[in-house]
């Protein structure tokens, strides 16, 4: 069974890529598609972020998973890949109302299409692309939350030393 992970990953975190293992252990086939939101105002472009969850990805020693970037209608782009699911993470009961009611929108526009989710582990729960883009733009460690391509990335955009 296939499945599609969508996302901003601006940029991606631990948090993330502890919902894709455990994604990956429940289905044959993850592919993780990088989406353009014309809501959101992201710091890394797409091209970025696409790189840094492929260099993230081997940092951790994954090798099966594609990276896309897509722009469009998130159910058109699961419908292309021919996946029964989309995977998203849950955190803390914030994440609820918008995932839900993303989920219910996407089943309307094909009910053939599951959205699954995955509750990440504890340390992870309120870890956020946000939360880190604000310590490190304040020159804090963020180790513990992304990986080393990642932190070198967030370096070097807001200009400190790596
Ligand atoms: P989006 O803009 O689509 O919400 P994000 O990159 O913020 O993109 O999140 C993508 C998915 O990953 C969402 O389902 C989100 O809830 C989940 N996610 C983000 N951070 C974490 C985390 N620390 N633990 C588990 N899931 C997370």
């Amino acid at each position: 069974m296939k499945a599609l992970y969508p996302g901003s990953f601006d940029p991606i975190t631990y948090g993330h890529l502890d919902v894709l293992q455990r994604a990956r252990k429940v289905f044959d086939q993850l592919t993780v598609a990088v989406v353009e939101n014309p809501r959101k105002a992201p710091l890394f472009s797409a091209q970025e972020r696409r790189r840094l969850v492929e260099e993230s990805l081997r940092e951790v020693g994954i090798d099966d998973v594609p990276v896309i970037v897509y722009s469009g209608l998130l159910i058109e782009c699961a419908k292309q890949l021919g996946v029964v699911a989309i995977v998203r993470g849950l955190r803390a009961t914030s994440d609820f109302d918008y995932e839900f009611q993303m989920a219910l929108t996407n089943r309307d526009l094909d009910s053939d299409i599951e959205t699954v989710f995955f509750m990440t582990a504890g340390r992870y729960s309120f870890l956020s692309s946000s939360i880190v883009k604000e310590v490190k733009r304040y020159g804090g460690d963020v180790s513990k939350f992304v990986p080393r391509c990642v932190e070198r990335a967030l370096a070097e955009k807001f200009g400190l030393p790596r």
